[in-house]
């Protein structure tokens, strides 16, 4: 027994905040069938992927989500987490730069907001907590990374960001608009109904030399989620039909700005490229 809590629990939570969850109805999936169809063809139906992994930025971020869910996980359970468990969590994750740099970003995460609550400022309810409600014919669901409650009784969902820039001015009205908070408003509205505080906050880790930790304050009106679900569900039973077909969108293969599809060789290359390249994997869980 260490801090109130066995071993067998304690081993449990890690297991819980180490495991890669992916919802089959969220915002990634359409993101990726708005971008391209195609790309989500290849990707989700077909399994296909780039040889060689994932890309540093990437196991950065689910490095530091899944150190801040085990923090959190001890943090319903009443155990204030030290920089052991943080260590402990860090410890699983295969050693090279990305670890490092989840250390480097968590260690000055944890100095400026301690250890209670995994840092936020509200008791956690949950940790990676999936919310689901239908938006028209389809399913939509989101895995909130954290979820607190405040002094009334209000969920507030909250979403851990790790970005190579400081937040830009304005963020808290620009972000309103991306689909994946539009996303996260309507199921807290839906799940929660008036337990929902009307925020969805943005917990931003910054990536500077110096990290930088920013709070942003999403608030998203009623009327906008509602257009957003409007455009929703009209726009996902095409989109779906438009990934059966394999329909390719060409503006996001090689863009002027930002980096060009991760599938650029395989739509674009050759036999030869396409085995080289590329990878057929089993199929995930979903
Ligand atoms: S390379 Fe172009 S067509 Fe192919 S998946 Fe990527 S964006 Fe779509």
């Amino acid at each position: 027994m260490q801090d109130g809590i066995d071993s067998v629990a304690r081993s449990a939570l890690l297991d819980r905040a180490l495991t890669e969850t992916v919802t089959e109805w969220g915002s990634s999936k359409w993101a990726e069938l708005r971008r391209c169809p195609r790309a989500y063809k290849l990707r989700v139906v077909q399994n296909v992927r780039p040889r060689g992994g994932i890309d540093n930025n990437l196991a950065i971020g689910i490095a530091v989500h899944q150190v801040l869910a085990f923090v959190g996980l001890l943090s319903t359970r009443g155990i204030v987490a030290t920089e052991s468990d943080m260590m402990e969590a860090l410890d699983q994750l295969p050693p090279g730069p990305p670890r490092s740099e989840a250390f480097r970003l968590l260690r000055g995460y944890f100095m400026r907001h301690g250890y209670t609550n995994a840092g936020l400022p509200e008791p956690l309810y949950d940790v990676e907590v999936l919310l689901e409600a239908a938006v028209g014919a389809l399913p939509y669901t989101a895995r909130v990374d954290a979820v607190t409650v405040g002094p009334t009784g209000l969920f507030t969902p909250w979403d851990h960001k790790t970005r190579g820039t400081t937040v830009p001015w304005g963020a808290s009205e620009t972000w309103a608009t991306r689909p994946q908070f539009l996303g996260h408003a309507y199921l807290a509205r839906a799940v929660w109904g008036d337990r929902w505080s009307r925020r969805v906050m943005v917990n931003a880790i910054v990536k500077t030399k110096t990290p930088g930790y920013e709070r942003v304050e999403l608030a998203i009106s009623d009327f906008a989620i509602d257009r957003w679900a409007e455009e929703q569900s009209t726009q996902a039973p095409r989109l779906l039909e438009l990934a059966a077909s394999g329909c390719a969108n060409y503006d996001s293969c090689a863009p002027e700005i930002g980096r060009r599809c991760q599938y650029f060789s395989y739509c674009h290359g050759n036999d030869s490229d396409r085995e080289s390249m590329y990878e057929t994997v089993e199929q995930e869980a979903r």
